[in-house]
Formats: structure tokens, sequence, C-alpha cells
């Protein structure tokens, strides 16, 4: 344990233990697990759930508002049917081994309308480590505490002699034991992307003599039963309780038998008390918060840092589990088979590479590499690497971004992982044209032979183009570690195919038929067509490994800047194109107030950074306090659109700290607008990074002079490496631009083309 842990342990405890003295917040204590859930299919405030779960949590643990869709809890609601456990990543992609527990009061009510009762959040306290909701209904109290794998439950009942629990395991197989005090089961629904033998086993222990208890389908429940299985099951067990005298629920999860969900509950939960693994779970997120630490914010600016914080340490899911033996062991999603190492799950990488990925490797570098590691067993297990792993192969977005992960850890250092098999596995990416759909890139075959993928032959055409390049670039990085040079060549030309989708008339990247020519009847607001969920104005962008050879197609620095400028400046109209309506990530780039700039959607992430290539970082910094400031907060309406798996909360993260990471795979990280007046980064190995900003205000957001361990910085970016080595970058911040700081061509980012 570090010294850093062993100071929260014991601020932890102080706190516990004397509450009247007032102590100072930790950063756990301003998550706000609430943030992002004020959502509904036509509008995303985040479209995220209160995860209630340890870090990086197998099962996390979120109250029910509604059917069982994809807005699993909503703010606006009233109504909860049930506590359920829950691997969600996005409500695009929905649910895997759910099941949900509820306990009323009188007659066993199976269906959810009817069991259902009241709320209201001036009764809920939401932590990431514990979650507390009276159920006004049947006055019954409900405390929920999670670990990585399983979940206890301490529930309040009023004086009954008819108190029950019921247990939905929605589609599967329930067991109960005779004497009710334990339920087996496996939920098994999905939405794709599992093998045949898929299921999520739990094991319920109650800690409570049961009067009754049995088992129920859709339309019966059978007192004394004790197997069911079908597409509607569950179970429930009775009791008579005493007031003030809580019922415990202990309940164990695992992907691969019941005799693991048993051993990860008594390894994780064993015999302690229900605050005990409160505060062991909250000490988990707190050493983890800790890692940055702000002076100069507000109370409600703290949440909302530290509440995106969370967010970004959630996903991937850890999906490997540990056997009686302490050996790290996995159930495969993509060959129903049982292997030994790391697996994660639960990531739509189209979203995280940008920023998530980056954020591990300044942060928590081990994790990375662990993560990696997760990745490269599953192209090990399924032939393929996942381009949005839930907990399989899903079938969604267009790039093959795992190489981006790899390419940015080796740039940064990070090679804990078999590199040859990585390798091995962004090649095959990279040259497999039988791949498509859940693996491999669709249209690759005639990006390959022409240069770009054409739009009348494939759908969003230009989109793959672009993140093809860009991925063949990583891939190139990746080659040149292992010693494959002549394919990085390749790999490196073909990274330049992003030119063949540029249209010098228009101005914009555009689609392009097979016969060469351009699409017709061009409008950079129409969404879709060659572009996936965003128009011309989001993807013409899209060169992350190239931005000055972006800029000499756009014909020089003053027009590369004025195409910015003008992103900003063009009202937020757009046509629906092949989507046909309004989709809310349309609406969500109105609602932005940023012209055609859609913060809410992520092709778009790295834009606002670079201005720095061009000389112009001080333009940038007006757009970036924009964004910080007026699209997070720290409530349910947090976010300007989806969450994405931390991808959003990453942005914030580095927006705040002062740089963000344009191109992973590159170890640096472009500078913007430090937002407070002092931020820490404390390293591993022991090591701080320290970001001060002196005259830092809401109108000093730009950069007059920077000073990096007391020698002028000019550079407009920083390097991974002076970042981790430990040190202080000191930010002088004025009212107006110092259009000088960053404009010379040597203090500029540098990308593959060079001047
Ligand atoms: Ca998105």
């Amino acid at each position: 344990m570090s010294k850093i842990s062993c100071l929260i342990c014991f601020l932890l405890v102080a706190f516990i233990t004397c509450q009247s003295v007032k102590t100072p917040k930790l950063p756990v204590d301003f998550v706000n697990p609430l943030i992002g859930t004020d959502s509904e299919y036509k509008f995303s405030h985040g479209n995220i759930y209160p995860a209630i779960a340890s870090p990086f949590g197998m099962t996390a643990w979120t109250p029910q508002t509604g059917e069982r869709s994809g807005w699993i809890y909503q703010y606006g609601k009233d109504k909860i049917n049930g506590i359920k456990a829950t691997h969600q990543p996005s409500p695009w992609i929905g649910d895997y081994g759910d099941f949900a527990v509820m306990p009323m009061i009188g007659e066993l009510k199976m269906q959810r309308n009817e069991r259902e009762s009241a709320f209201q959040h001036q009764h809920e306290i939401a932590r990431p480590y514990y979650y507390q909701i009276l159920l006004e209904k049947d006055s019954i109290i409900v405390e929920i505490t999670p670990t990585e794998r399983c979940g206890y439950f301490r529930i309040t009942y009023p004086q009954s002699s008819s108190a029950i629990l019921l247990l939905d395991a929605f589609q599967g197989e329930v067991a109960l034991t005779p004497d009710g005090k334990k339920i087996t089961g496996i939920a098994r629904s999905n939405h794709g992307g599992v093998p045949e033998n898929f299921g999520c086993y739990f094991v319920l222990l109650c800690d409570k003599p049961v009067s009754e208890s049995g088992t129920f389908t859709a339309d019966s429940q059978q007192t004394g039963q004790l197997n069911v299985s079908g597409e509607q099951v569950g179970a429930f067990l009775k009791f008579n309780t005493t007031p003030d005298e809580p019922v415990h629920f202990r309940i164990g999860t695992s992907f691969i038998s019941h005799e693991q969900a048993e051993q990860n509950l008594a390894t994780e939960i064993g015999n302690r008390s229900f605050d005990e693994v409160q505060a062991n779970t909250k000490i988990a997120w707190n050493t983890l918060l800790s890692r940055i630490s702000i002076k100069g914010a507000s109370e409600s600016q703290l949440t909302t840092f530290y509440s995106n914080f969370y967010r970004a340490l959630l996903f991937p899911r850890i999906f490997h589990e540990f056997d009686r033996f302490g050996k790290m062991v996995h159930y495969s999603p993509y060959n129903g088979q049982i292997h030994a190492g790391e697996m994660f799950t639960d990531n739509g990488f189209w979203d995280t590479f940008r920023a998530v990925y980056p954020f591990f490797t300044l942060l928590f570098p081990d994790l990375d590499a662990a993560m990696i590691r997760g990745w490269i067993n599953a192209a090990k297990e399924g032939g393929w690497f996942p381009k949005w792993a839930s907990p399989g192969y899903r079938d969604c977005m267009i790039g093959t971004h795992v190489e981006s992960l790899i390419a940015d850890a080796l740039s940064k250092g990070i090679n804990d992982f078999d590199r040859e098999a990585a390798y091995q596995a962004c090649y095959r990416d990279a040259t497999d044209t039988t791949g498509g759909g859940a693996t491999g890139r669709t249209g690759l075959a005639d990006f390959i032979r022409k240069g770009y993928a054409p739009c009348d032959k494939v759908h969003e055409a230009t989109a793959r183009t672009l993140e093809f390049a860009y991925d063949d670039w990583c891939v190139a990085q990746v080659a040149n570690d292992v010693g494959k040079s002549e394919d990085a060549k390749v790999f490196l030309n073909r990274s330049l195919n992003y030119r063949n989708v540029y249209d010098p008339q228009v101005g914009f990247m555009r689609g392009r038929l097979a016969d060469g020519s351009w699409r017709p009847d061009f409008d950079p607001t129409e969404w879709g067509g060659p572009f996936t969920e965003g128009s011309a104005w989001h993807y013409t962008w899209s060169v992350l490994h190239d931005v000055e050879g972006l800029i000499q197609l756009m014909g020089g620095d003053e027009k590369f800047i004025a195409k910015l400028d003008a992103l900003f400046e063009t009202a937020p109209t757009f046509k629906y194109g092949h989507y046909r309506q309004e989709i809310h990530e349309m609406t969500e780039m109105v609602a932005c107030q940023m012209g055609q700039y859609a913060h809410g959607n992520q092709p778009v992430h790295h834009v606002l950074y670079l201005y720095n290539y061009a000389g112009q970082p001080w333009k940038g910094a007006k757009q970036i306090r924009k964004a910080v400031d007026t699209l997070y907060g720290p409530g349910p309406d947090g976010y300007c659109g989806d969450e994405d798996n931390g991808q959003m909360s990453a942005w914030y993260i580095f927006s705040i700290l002062g740089f963000y990471p344009v191109c992973p795979g590159q170890p640096s990280y472009i500078i913007g607008s430090p937002r407070y007046p002092e931020v820490v980064l404390h390293l591993p190995d022991e090591k701080k990074f320290v970001i001060k900003a002196i005259n830092n205000s809401d109108e000093n957001i730009f950069i007059q002079k920077a000073m990096f361990n007391g020698k002028p910085h000019q550079l407009s970016w920083l390097k991974h490496k002076d970042i981790i080595a430990g040190g202080e970058i000191e930010f002088t911040m004025g009212p107006q631009p110092e259009q000088s700081w960053g404009a010379n061509i040597d203090h500029r980012p540098q990308s593959m083309t060079k001047r």
C-alpha cells in the first residue's frame, strides 16, 4: 500500500468514527453517480445509469425505474421496480446477464408494473460505493454496497409476517435450497455477442430464517417448488420481520460457474459486515480518485470533475475472476471456454481510443497494460480484436481501434504484453478483407486497391476511409516496434489515403464513388451518407496522425484556421441524410451552441486542439473553456450527449488539466487552457506533476507564457515522458491572447508530414 493510500485510509477511518468533527471532503465524497441520468431516447444528457460498483467492477448495481429497456434508470421517473445487477455499457448495446431483486410486503407481486414502488430523490443517497433508497409503497429501506463481482444488500422492512424478497432472473434458470436460504441461478439474457453456453451465474445468501419460499414464472407462482427455467423466471423468500432489524442478502456473480460465484462471494465479502465492505469499496474508489487533486475549484466544479473521473473508471469492465487457488481465469465470450489470464469487456473503441486509454497511460499504466493483455486474449480466443466488445464481438461502429491502444501504449514505453501477438492481430485487421461487421474492416479491399472506400459500394465509406488511414498509421507504429519495418512502410503509405477523400473544390472530406468521381449534391450539413453519426463538418478533421498534411491539403495555415473558425460560426443546421429523421446527436449539436461543432459525439473530440498545429492555440483556448464550462455539469443533466464508456469524461479531465491527446500513438498532448490555479497529478512511483496557472480565472483563459521546471516552455504541447518524470509546468494566464506563444513553426505539435 502506498503512502497516499495509507493517508487516505487514515482520513477515512477518522471520517467514519468521528463524524462530528468536520473533516475535509475526500475526492470520492464529491462523486455524484446520478450525473447524466436525466436522459431519454430523443435527448441524451449522458445516457447512463447510476453505476453502484467497484472501479471497473464486473457487475454493477442500479435501480430500475421502468421497463427493461436501455434506459434502466431515468432521473425523471418516480417509481422503482427492482435493483438490477447490470453489465450494460450503453443503451444502444443493451444489457446482458442481468437480474433484479425487489423487496415488498404482503402479497407477492411479480410483474414490474405491479411490484413497483414510488420513491423520491430526497430519500435517495447515491455514492459509487453505496446506494440507499426508501421504497415508499411499503416503507422499505434498501441499501446496497458493491464489490468487484458481488453485491451486499441490507434491507430494512417494517414489522411484518410477510416480508418478501423477490429475485427476478428474467430469462434463465433459478433454484432454491429447501430451507430457502440460498438461491442460485443463471441469467441468460443478452443482446448477442455471446456463445451458446453463455450465462451470468449468481448465488444469493440470506441471513434470516425463511418462512416460505418458492419460484415463479410469468403467470404463476409455486410455493415450495425448488427449480424453474424459461423466458421469465424468478424466486421469492418470505420472512417475519421486526422493525429496525435489517435482513442481509449477499449476492455473488460469475460468468464461469455457480462454484465460482460462491468463490467470488467468499473472497470479496465472506464474513465481513455490510459496513466493512462499504468502507473497503469507498477506499478503492478514493485511492484512484485521489490521483488528481485540485486547488481553486468550487464545490460544484469539484463535483463535476470527480463525477467525470468516476465515469472514466467504470469501463472496460473486468471480466476475469480468481479461482480457488487464486489463479486469474476467465470465461471467454469469444469461444465459450475457460482460459487463464485477463479479460475485459464492454467497450466501444470508436469512442474510447481517443482519450480514455491515453488517460490510463498517464495515471494507470499497469492497468492499461492489463487491459491490452485482455484484448490480445480476445484476439487469441476469437481470431480478431473486437471493435465493440459486449461481452463478445458486437457489430457497431466502423474502424478497428484496438490498434490505437497498442500503438499508444508502446509509444509511451508500456509494453508488458505479448507484442508479437498484438502485431499479428493488428496485421489481420489491416489486411484480412474477409472481415467486416463485428470484426475487421468493411470496405478494406477497396481501401487497399483504390485508396478509399467508395460510397456507392460501402456504407459510411468516407468515415471508414479516414478511420482506416489513422488505424494504419497505428499499425505501422506497432510494426516498427516488432521490427517489421517493411510492413510499417506499407501501412504508413496507406495512412495517407485520407487525401483521396478530400475534395479541394468544396474544401471538405467527401463521399467518392467507385469510378473516382465525387458523390453529387454535396452539402456539408448532411449527416450520414458517407459519414457515421456526423457530417462533413465533423469528419473533415479526422486526420489525427497527420494534421500538418491536412493543413497542406486545405491550402495552408490561414485557410485551415478560417475553416476551423467557420466550424464554430456556421449555424447548427443539419440534413437527416440516411437517418431519415432527427437523431439525438443532431439535437444535441444544436443544444451545444457552438455552431457546427457537435461535442455530443466523438468524431470532433480532438478538433478544439487543432488550432495549435497552425500556430494559434489561443483560438482553441476560447472554445475549450466554453466547452468545459457550458457543456458539463454536476447533475443528472451533466453531459451534452452520450457519455460513452468514459470518453466524454476523459475529454473533460484532460481539458481541465489543460492538454489533450489529439493523436493516440504519438506520446504527446496538445496544450489547451488549464482550468484551475493548481492541479496535481499523483503519478506512479510517488512522482508528482504539478500544473499551475497563475492569474487563472473565468476571464483569464489565455496562456501568456509557460515555464517547464523553471525554464521557458514555448512548445504548445507536452511530451508524455516529461509529464511522467514528474515536475511542474507553470502557465501565466491573462484576459487577452498572447499570440506569439506557440505561434512559431518549431513550437507547434508535430505530425507525420514535416514542414
Ligand atoms: Ca457517441
